[in-house]
């Protein structure tokens, strides 16, 4: 079997606040370029926030960001460490943990805030996360917003003897998630408890990256570090590195879209016109129904 190449490696960058409560960097797209190049499809966007003690907050403030709007794509959150609740104006809502995750489908759009829970907020803590962009087909952009809420004991592990992979998306070793995805995704949670070797398959023209988000990795005799992203070729099929005791990795893999893509920040579609309609249609109002 042919093993995927490395073509591209991203290292930890400057991290900029969004709101007051998340400190991230950003890793797709690719530096110096724009969610129109489209150049990981379906992935745009990735937001790595490495871990950071928020200090104990007084009188009953919660760090976070305010309502905003998206329409078009999906945010998945992964979190390692935090509580961060919810809330939009399609009358969902609810706390994400460590090590659960949050799949949620703007479609046609909605508004939402982020804030850390008032446990979290009062006590203070460790927060690291990850959140990621995955564009929806033109198809489906405007479906209704939903929410796919994956708890601790929701998302199925694949045991191995020396590391462990929690399936977010996809299927890994015939072990599948449930959940519905809009576009073929995959995307693994692999955490090592000793030092071993992770091998998995990805079809070939699948776009794939991981992003190390704790511990080092080894592929090919090189050390790859915490923070660091790896993009793989389209051609071939294999995936394989060593890991340490405690390393994680995120893996990301999917089928690209080949579709035109047109953004405005919160707002990706395929064209212009979409993305002035979006933009009416949110000073419209009509984001704050449902
Ligand atoms: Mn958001």
């Amino acid at each position: 079997m042919n093993t995927k190449t490395i073509i591209r490696t991203e290292h930890p960058r400057h991290m900029h606040m969004v709101g007051d409560g998340f400190r991230v960097a950003n890793y797709l797209p690719w530096y110096g370029k724009t969610m129109e190049d489209d150049i990981a499809s379906p992935f745009i966007m990735l937001d790595y926030n490495a871990p950071w003690s928020i200090p104990p907050q007084k009188d009953g403030y919660r760090p976070g960001v305010g309502f905003h709007p998206h329409r078009g794509f999906e945010t998945v959150t992964v979190v390692y460490s935090w509580e961060v609740e919810h809330q939009d104006t399609a009358g969902g809502g609810g706390v994400i943990g460590p090590d659960e995750v949050q799949w949620m489908t703007a479609g046609s759009g909605l508004l939402h805030n982020e804030f850390m829970t008032e446990k979290f907020s009062r006590a203070g803590g460790i927060q690291h996360a990850v959140q990621l962009w995955v564009n929806l087909p033109s198809k489906y952009k405007m479906v209704e917003p939903r929410y796919q809420a994956l708890t601790r004991e929701s998302i199925p592990e694949v045991d191995f003897s020396w590391w462990r992979v929690r399936v977010i998306a996809g299927e890994y070793d015939a072990i599948r998630w449930p959940a519905e995805t809009f576009s073929p995704v995959e995307l693994y949670d692999i955490r090592f408890d000793t030092e071993g070797e992770f091998t998995t398959t990805v079809p070939e023209w699948y776009t794939t990256a991981i992003l190390i988000t704790e511990g080092n990795i080894m592929i090919a005799d090189k050390v790859y570090h915490h923070g660091d992203m790896i993009h793989f070729s389209k051609i071939g099929e294999g995936i394989r590195f060593t890991g340490n005791a405690g390393t994680k990795v995120l893996l990301m893999a999917g089928e690209p879209l080949w579709e035109p893509v047109a953004h405005y920040w919160p707002f990706v579609m395929n064209t212009e016109d979409e993305i002035r309609q979006a933009i009416q249609d949110y000073n419209a109002g009509k984001f704050e129904r449902k």
